[in-house]
């Protein structure tokens, strides 16, 4: 706990103060960027990749008619060029779009510097220690009680250096902070930040190794053993099972879970039922992707109560959230 922190750079995509879905009480939530998995229901698609990437807000594009081709001229790689033209979201207006060629697209992020709307924009930038804990601490009247800041991302325990750092300078203010994980992370980083987290927001996707992979591109094996290691060890977890019709929500892989949950003991503080929602889909088209379960409809709220009542079995703390 005495050992000073090291302004350690970062690569950040937001930070939203007076979040209440982070952890305890009213909170601060630096989101970090980059993330080794890819679940299908990602709902912060702009968080997973580490580099920088070019996002397009269609409802701020005014049309290359109307800036002059502004970005299309600015790029070095012809990577952008005239659509068709579309009826502008949310208006009657008829724009001519650009459209983005993201094979020829070298991320110089030129188009970004001369889109005045700013429909063109960065997901992501550089950051440091010192910088990020600045802006946390206009927050610091919020943080009374039972508040305080929430490390998310992506996944912050890919950019340990960073995130360890800010989590000993915030501590050293006394500030509570949450760590909210996949999980996914060597076990050595757990070891190396477990004194400086008050609680672990902590996904279980899948009990089953091989239909985890599947759903987030990497085996459990290494989240279930971390999840073990931090229970063991004197942390504190809130377990968050997202709860997605017919990919993890059968009879077996709830009690799975449950059971799970159970072995951790004392630990955990709260296990959270995410029920499964598609806020996160817009944001796919922004980066030229594709959200692939837009066919997948929201558990319902009888399911969930059925769900919740396995967990309440085990005698474990527990809420639909
Ligand atoms: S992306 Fe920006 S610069 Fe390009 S056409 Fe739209 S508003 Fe104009
Ligand atoms: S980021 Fe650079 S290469 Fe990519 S579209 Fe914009 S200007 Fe072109």
């Amino acid at each position: 706990m005495e050992e000073a922190y090291v302004n350690a750079k970062g690569h950040i995509y937001d930070i939203q103060g007076y979040a209440v879905h982070d952890g305890p009480g009213i909170r601060t939530t630096v989101y970090t960027k980059g993330c080794p998995l890819r679940c299908l229901w990602c709902h912060s698609p702009e968080s997973q990749e580490f580099g920088f990437q070019l996002s397009w807000l269609d409802v701020k594009c005014i049309g290359a008619e109307a800036c002059e081709d502004a970005c299309i001229k600015a790029c070095p790689e012809g990577a952008l060029t005239r659509g068709g033209p579309v009826k502008r979201t949310g208006t009657e207006e008829t724009v001519i779009r650009p459209e983005i060629d993201r094979a020829k697209c070298t991320g110089c992020l030129k188009c970004t510097e001369v889109c005045i709307p700013k429909a063109l924009y960065v997901a992501g930038w550089e950051t440091d220690v010192d910088t990020v804990y600045a802006r946390l601490m206009k927050d610091a009247v919020f943080f009374e009680g039972e508040g305080g800041v929430t490390v998310s991302g992506g996944e912050a325990m890919s950019q340990f250096d960073f995130t360890l750092n800010l989590c000993r300078r915030l501590k050293d203010s006394g500030i509570h902070i949450c760590l909210d994980t996949t999980g996914f992370a060597p076990t050595e980083r757990f070891a190396g930040i477990l004194p400086w987290i008050d609680l672990f927001l902590y996904d279980i996707k899948h009990m089953d190794s091989y239909r985890h992979e599947k759903l987030t591109g990497v085996p459990n094996t290494l989240i279930l053993d971390n999840a073990r290691y931090i229970a063991s060890h004197g942390g504190a977890l809130q377990v968050r099972f997202p709860v997605i019709p017919k990919l993890n929500d059968s009879p077996e892989n709830i009690a799975a879970t449950a059971d799970f949950c159970a072995e951790l003991g004392d630990a955990v503080k709260l296990v959270q039922l995410l029920p499964y929602h598609q806020a996160g889909r817009v944001k796919y088209p922004r980066l030229g992707w594709t959200y692939r379960l837009k066919n997948v409809a929201p558990p319902s709220d009888a399911f969930m109560e059925k769900a919740l009542e396995v967990f309440k079995a085990r005698g474990l703390p527990c809420q639909i959230h």
